[in-house]
Parts: structure tokens; C-alpha cells; sequence
């Protein structure tokens, strides 16, 4: 569909703290119904590059379109930034993320977690916003406990009612960063079948992950960081079947 706008694009992105520059250039183009994967090791700016697609980190350089439109940016004395606070608030509407340490409110139960932003950012009418949130609790199989605090729940229903919350966006780029990290081992799975069933119905996606059989099973495009660049990127087949470079045989090896 060639009118179709392009969900997210990146574009040499650079991004320094103090005296280090975590990314040294990087691009990334999600077209829709793309899972994209980045793999990498621990500090290896996985993490900074997601938050860069979203403006939680400011990138120093680099240029982010979202659905087609150029985020602008200003250069101030304490660096460059958003010229237009709002275009980020619309375009942040559009990329929900997930993150590994669930972030749900505490102190609002699941089902309001929910129906937060469709309300106060989308202008939602509270009946449909709550209609909305009961359909995803089924999907993400949590209907039973829309009331629940998150601390009522485990981390594995936490993260799936993260995952309902940024569904409830319906966001057209949804970022994972390691969703599944910080969850014990029994409760990954029914995470991972649920952002698998997400991969499924056409939803674009970009997520970092350890879980080398999401990356191979799931997704279009794996990318491998190492130290800010990207060293090896292309479909799982190559990348995870097939790897060229050094570094990334020995990231995919067996570690005991
Ligand atoms: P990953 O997610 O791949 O583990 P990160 O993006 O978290 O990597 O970190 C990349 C590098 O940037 C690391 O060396 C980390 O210490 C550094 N870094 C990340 N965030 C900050 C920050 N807010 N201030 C200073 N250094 C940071
Ligand atoms: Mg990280």
C-alpha cells in the first residue's frame, strides 16, 4: 500500500552522555506489520535507542519521523529538544511503550490503569473507554481481575495489563523493552503468547529481547547492537541462523 505512511522511521540518531556516546548513528525504519527485534549486549544502548523513538531520551542528532511526520526540534544552550511539546505529546499517543518493570499506577486498580490515557489523552467517553479495557482484559486473559491493584498481582498478569493499558492506545507502533526480563521463568510464556498473537494480527512492533525464540519465530527484521552501532541486521533466518560477524556468533553461542 504505497499511501500508506510509514509507522516509524529513525534516522542516524546520536545520543551522547557526558563523554559517551552511547549511539553512534542509528537508523531504523518500521513499515506496518514489521516486528523489528534489537538484540544486544547489557549496555550496548538498547535500551537509549528505544527511548530516543518516543523522546524520553533527547537525541542529540538524528531525525525520528512518526506516521509520516518529522518531529522538529530546537537547539537551546542546554542542547537540542522538541520545538513543539504538543506534536510530541500526539505523536507519543502513537508509539505505546512496554517496559520490563510493568509500570503500572499503584494506586489505581487495573481496569482504571486502563482507562486513563483513552479518557484524559484521546477524550474518550468513560463507557466506551471501559468497554474497550473489558475487551482487552479477555484478550490478555485478565477479565477476572480488572479490579485488582498491582500489587494484588503477579508480575506476569502485571506485565499483560501493561500490555492491555498500551493496547488501549490503539497505538500504532508498540516498543517492548525487555517485557519479559523480569518475570520468573513460569510466567514468560504467557506473556510471549501474547505479544506473539499481537505479531499475528498485523500490529507493528518494535522490541528488545533476550528471548532468541521470539526474535527467530516472530519477527521480520533482527538488529544486533554492539556499542551504539549496528553490527549485523537482516531477517532472523540470517542473523540468528547464520551470523556473520564475530562478536554476534559469540552473543548467540551457547553460554554453558
Ligand atoms: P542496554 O539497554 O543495551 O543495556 P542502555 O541503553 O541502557 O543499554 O545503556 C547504554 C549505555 O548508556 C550504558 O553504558 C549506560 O550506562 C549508558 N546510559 C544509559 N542511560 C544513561 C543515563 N541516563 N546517564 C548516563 N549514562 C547512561
Ligand atoms: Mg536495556
Amino acid at each position: 500500500m504505497a499511501d500508506t505512511p510509514t509507522p516509524l522511521e529513525v534516522r542516524n540518531i546520536k545520543k551522547r552522555f557526558g563523554d559517551t556516546e552511547v549511539l553512534k548513528g542509528l537508523s531504523l525504519e518500521a513499515q506496518k506489520g514489521d516486528v523489528i527485534t534489537l538484540i544486544g549486549a547489557s549496555g550496548s544502548g538498547k535500551s537509549t535507542f528505544l527511548r530516543c523513538m518516543n523522546l524520553l531520551e533527547q537525541p542529540d542528532e538524528g531525525e525520528l519521523f512518526v506516521h509520516g511526520e518529522q518531529i522538529r526540534f530546537k537547539t537551546t544552550k542546554h542542547g537540542r529538544e522538541p520545538a513543539d511539546w504538543k506534536q510530541v505529546v500526539q505523536m507519543r499517543a502513537k508509539l505505546s511503550m512496554v517496559f520490563q518493570s510493568f509500570n503500572l499506577w499503584a494506586h489505581m486498580t487495573l481496569l482504571e490503569n486502563i482507562i486513563e490515557a483513552p479518557i484524559h489523552v484521546l477524550g474518550k467517553p468513560k463507557k466506551e473507554a471501559i468497554e474497550h479495557a473489558r475487551a482487552l482484559l479477555e484478550r490478555v486473559g485478565l477479565s477476572a481481575r480488572a479490579d485488582a491493584y498491582p500489587a494484588q498481582m503477579s508480575g506476569g498478569q502485571q506485565q499483560r495489563g501493561a500490555i492491555a493499558r498500551a493496547l488501549a492506545m490503539d497505538p500504532e507502533v508498540m516498543l517492548f523493552d525487555e517485557p519479559t526480563s523480569a518475570l520468573d521463568p513460569e510466567l514468560v510464556g504467557d506473556v510471549l503468547k501474547v505479544m506473539h498473537g499481537l505479531a499475528e494480527e498485523g500490529r507493528t512492533m518494535v522490541v528488545v529481547t533476550h528471548e532468541m525464540s521470539f526474535a527467530r519465530d516472530v519477527s521480520s527484521k533482527v538488529i544486533y547492537l554492539h556499542q551504539g552501532l549496528v553490527e549485523e541486521a537482516g531477517a532472523p533466518a540470517d542473523v540468528l541462523g547464520n551470523p556473520q560477524s564475530p562478536r554476534l556468533k559469540q552473543f548467540l553461542a551457547p553460554k554453558y
